[in-house]
């Protein structure tokens, strides 16, 4: 999936349509302590009655991230592109 290195797309800070540079998603380390972790830490240590695994049926490919830079306010948001795909974002240069 190819995608360009620039799109005009609606920006959430400025309130408008914005050029916006495109840039590959980094993931970020997750801090641990929100409500989802916190609650699944209480149920481990046997608050929460029995923990059984949930089987969850497996999907195909992963929707693909891209981050986008606002070229007015400089600011850095997450977009998803595309439905569910193996194939990897390229950016054009
Ligand atoms: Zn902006």
């Amino acid at each position: 999936m190819k995608i360009e290195k620039e799109l005009n797309l609606y920006c959430k800070f400025c309130r408008k349509h914005t050029n916006q540079t495109v840039k590959p998603y980094n993931k970020k380390p997750q801090s641990g302590l929100s409500l989802g972790t916190r609650r699944h830490n209480r149920a481990i240590k046997g608050y929460v009655g029995s923990v059984e695994p949930k089987i969850h049926p497996k999907k195909l490919g992963k929707r693909q991230k891209v981050m986008l830079q606002c070229a007015v306010c400089k600011k850095i948001s997450e977009k998803v592109i595309g439905r569910r795909t193996k194939k990897k974002i390229e950016i054009k240069h």
